[in-house]
């Protein structure tokens, strides 16, 4: 048993247990690509969050890793199949019972840590910020935290590329199908060519912009290069994660 993994703990050491950090993995159940499974953002979001769990309690952070939310924000792929959406209103309320939760029993911060593009919870950390004036919640994009390009030979892509395609063949390669199954995962542009600019925006219908529903090429992906960008990305969220259990949250400025 992991003392820093809810799923894991139970009620005898864990009644007397202090928590200054709760962590909330939040993924996505979808279609990544032909050759990765569909609960690769979940796979990905739960074993960044143990592992970084794991650096961080053994740094002395009092850490509590939750279950991971399986459902994320899919409103543009209505039409692939079984590509499960939470609509971001459903989202808030999981998030606002999650944090009922804590607020009572005096667990002050929470970290999300996304592991899904179509999640957005920067408008919902504001409101539910306003509900619950002492709580100090956070959410991280672990997939931006580093630059690609050092792991990387086509670092471009988002969805089911050559990153996600890695870490899933090193954390469960028996759920990769083998590469030369893989679509190429290339994606069309908008033709109103500024919304493909990062200053204008609106949602991709995903079943016409890309064939395999797989954004950026997947097939130079290795286990190695899956290893050493977990561990690097672990690395650097369990400092994130120390950092917030260590703060204290009414001196948070210099
Ligand atoms: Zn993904």
């Amino acid at each position: 048993m992991r003392p820093y993994i809810l799923a894991e703990s139970n009620w005898k050491s864990l009644k007397d247990q202090e928590v200054e950090l709760a962590i909330l993995p939040w993924g996505a159940t979808e279609a990544h690509n032909y050759h990765l499974p569909y609960a690769t953002d979940v796979i990905e979001g739960t074993s960044i969050a143990e592992e970084a769990g794991r650096l961080a309690w053994e740094a002395g952070a009092k850490i509590m890793v939750l279950p991971t939310i399986p459902f994320g924000v899919n409103t543009g792929q209505t039409d692939i199949k079984l590509d499960i959406n939470m609509h971001p209103s459903t989202q808030a309320a999981v998030l606002n019972d999650v944090i009922e939760v804590l607020d009572r029993q005096n667990i002050h911060k929470l970290l999300i840590l996304n592991s899904h593009g179509g999640n957005n919870f920067k408008p919902i950390i504001r409101e539910l910020g306003v509900r619950y004036p002492d709580m100090f919640i956070s959410f991280c994009n672990w997939f931006q935290s580093l630059d690609k390009s050092q792991f990387f030979d086509h670092p471009d892509g988002d969805h089911a590329d050559e990153m996600e395609t890695s870490l899933v063949m090193h954390l469960r390669p028996e759920l990769v199908r083998p590469l030369d199954e893989a679509g190429d995962g290339s994606a069309r542009q908008f033709k109103i060519g500024v919304l493909n600019e990062n200053w204008a925006w609106a949602e991709r219908k995903w079943s016409e912009v890309a064939e395999d529903t797989g954004v950026g090429d997947p097939r130079k992906a290795t286990e190695e290069k899956g290893k050493a960008y977990f561990e690097a990305v672990t690395e650097k969220v369990s400092q994130l994660f120390i950092d917030l259990a260590n703060a204290d949250i009414d001196d948070l400025y210099e």
